[in-house]
């Protein structure tokens, strides 16, 4: 079982499920050839896929073609149903920077086929997070910076407030369709920029406010 690290805090906390938002900025849609949706796309990662800022991500032999995704990353810290805006904004109790790695080949193929993607978004060290903000410490403006270099170029660079769907609308799309628990983790979107990923790279992302994370790549 893996569990969250907060800054500020001991509180143990076993990770639930990690619910992910594709597609959430416009920007990020175009350069993958994707159309703008009218509703968030969700798939799902394992907790057991998580490591931390200065862990590597192992890069599987199967892939060709390992992709980073830096993330804002909801921290639901309270059971969520149904949610109104005011249970959705409650059931948020912080927010850290995270890694959405990606197996873009296979993603590519599973979407020629109309396959389901999970093995392209789920292996071991595909989820990388740093520690959470709690709300009681920071609480989101909505437009703060989010950057991700790799080897000191810059690749990622934009503000959460180009998202699409705002983290209480994905809270209230994502509750009214399965019960979000506390432990649970929502990585939001990735802004445009994405790209791959080879051994021996070294990423460093930031999230204004928030936090840095870093890895590197095995
Ligand atoms: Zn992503």
């Amino acid at each position: 079982m893996k569990y969250l690290k907060f800054k500020n805090s001991n509180e143990q906390v076993p990770i639930g499920k990690i619910v992910c938002v594709g597609r959430n900025y416009a920007e990020h849609a175009k350069e993958l050839g994707n159309e703008i949706p009218e509703f968030p796309i969700i798939f799902l990662k394992p907790a057991s896929n998580v490591i931390f800022s200065n862990e590597p991500v192992v890069h599987p032999s199967y892939s060709n073609n390992l992709h980073h995704e830096v993330e804002l990353v909801l921290y639901i810290g309270e059971d969520a149903k149904n949610a109104n805006d005011e249970v959705a904004e409650k059931a948020i109790h912080g927010y850290t920077i995270g890694l959405d790695m990606t197996l873009r080949d296979l993603q590519n193929e599973f979407r020629k086929k109309g396959e389901p993607w999970t093995l392209s978004k789920c292996f071991d060290t595909a989820a990388v997070l740093s520690e959470v903000v709690l709300k009681k410490d920071y609480k989101l403006r909505g437009d703060e910076k989010i950057s991700l270099s790799v080897n000191g170029t810059v690749r990622q660079n934009s503000t959460l407030n180009k998202m699409l769907f705002s983290p209480v609308e994905i809270v209230k799309y994502i509750s009214a369709r399965m019960t979000l628990e506390r432990g649970d983790l929502i990585f939001t979107g990735t802004p445009e920029g994405v790209g791959r990923v080879v051994p021996g790279d070294k990423l460093v992302g930031a999230l204004e406010n928030i936090g840095t994370i870093e890895t590197t790549i095995k």
